[in-house]
């Protein structure tokens, strides 16, 4: 089962969409699944069609970033990877124990533990809406490992794996979020906390679309966020609230523009197939997509690097940040704001010019006395 968010019907047979989405991507490339990560990005920059339609059509942002000749930093080393797994495999041992014991449950009695195995992200996220259905009838409690949501985001399906659900006897569905990242006397490095908060509400609004079908169940707003003890493997818990990034990524993914009508709007024959086109060919398809970058963009996404260097080569003040480009209105260029700021250009009646000659003269002045 899957739920729309994004503007407007639907237009095109899904086939159609499919098989241009593969296109762009290259048709013998397998689409890099869209997760919670990304979507809690893409909430983060709603403004960003490049972004959009890089991971609507299942482009491996990393591989394009890498053959563009900007390398992202992201990426996890294999022992980093291999210690988060072991880490989650303790956490979940014991059927599932330990977990009730972090979420304050001493005698939870039976755990059940349902078999989640299907074939494919769709097959797995039916076989998850019903082991919830039956887990909120069974009325006991029950811990779903890996099970699999569907989501449909800017008309193009999204499949996500929570580390684990847990079902309530009294039908109320948690998130639980199993990070490496050390929780040192209670708490944790705000920045990750906040990432994995913005990534698990991503997960509770998908679980919503389940639990609005299923008699008797609704879906805890806070979710327990779990992590290695004081640098150890021993786990400890903490609930995070996460209403606040609940209403913001349901806000933000519902203003994202349906991907086919950015697909629409390329020219014939743009492709991202990193095996097949060259980085002067990459790069065109990928300035042929219109993008919304900023700062924060280097701690979200494998463009980053790139978009960072055309925005500086295009003199965008977008490379300054949002707030600044902001109260900058309508200088777009940083050599428009320093011709402002001399008095060559610009309109003395905008309160920005005004503001920044304002600002030129109080440092030519500064700097006049420091010479005295
Ligand atoms: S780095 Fe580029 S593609 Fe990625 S979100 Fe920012 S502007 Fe969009």
């Amino acid at each position: 089962m899957s739920e729309s968010l994004g503007s407007g019907p639907v237009r095109r047979p899904q086939t159609t969409l499919r098989h241009q989405l593969a296109e762009l991507r290259g048709p013998a490339t397998a689409p890099r699944p869209l997760d919670a990560r990304a979507l809690a990005a893409l909430a983060a920059n709603p403004g960003c069609k490049r972004r959009a339609l890089l991971d609507g059509a299942g482009v491996d942002k990393a591989a394009l970033a890498s053959a563009l000749g900007a390398p992202s930093g992201f990426g996890q080393s294999q022992f980093a990877f291999m210690r988060g797994n072991a880490f989650e495999a303790k956490v979940k041992a014991d059927g599932g124990m330990e977990l009730m014991r972090l979420l304050g449950v001493a005698e939870p009695g039976d755990v059940r533990v349902p078999d989640l195995a299907a074939a494919g992200p769709e097959g797995r996220a039916a076989r998850t809406a019903l082991a919830l259905r039956e887990a909120t009838a069974a009325g006991a409690w029950s811990l779903l490992d890996h099970p699999m949501l569907a989501l449909e985001v800017a008309g193009s399906p999204a499949y996500l794996e929570p580390d684990a659900v847990v079902v309530r006897p009294d039908g109320r569905w948690t998130v639980v979020e199993i990070k490496s990242f050390p929780m040192v006397d209670g708490s944790a490095d705000a920045a990750k906390v906040g990432a994995a908060a913005r990534q698990a509400a991503v997960y509770v609004l998908a679980l919503e679309r389940v639990a609005a079908l299923t008699e008797g169940a609704s879906v805890a707003h806070s979710v327990l966020l779990v992590c290695p003890k004081d640098f150890s493997n021993q786990p400890a818990g903490s609930v995070v609230d996460v209403r606040k990034q609940l209403s913001v990524t349901r806000r933000q993914l519902a203003r994202l523009t349906r991907i086919e009508d950015i697909a629409a709007a390329l020219p014939e024959g743009v492709t991202f197939d990193v095996a097949a086109c060259s980085a002067e060919q990459l790069a065109a398809a990928v300035e042929a997509v219109p993008h919304a970058y900023a700062p924060e963009c280097l701690a979200a996404c494998e463009l980053a690097f790139h978009c960072r260097d055309r925005a500086r080569a295009a003199d965008a003040v977008e490379a300054l940040g949002r707030s600044v480009r902001g109260e900058l209105g309508g200088l777009t260029t940083v050599g428009a704001v320093l011709a402002a700021a001399r008095g060559e250009s610009g309109d003395p009646d905008d309160p920005a010019v005004s503001a920044l000659r304002r600002a030129a003269a109080l440092r030519a002045e500064s700097l006049e006395g420091a010479c005295r």
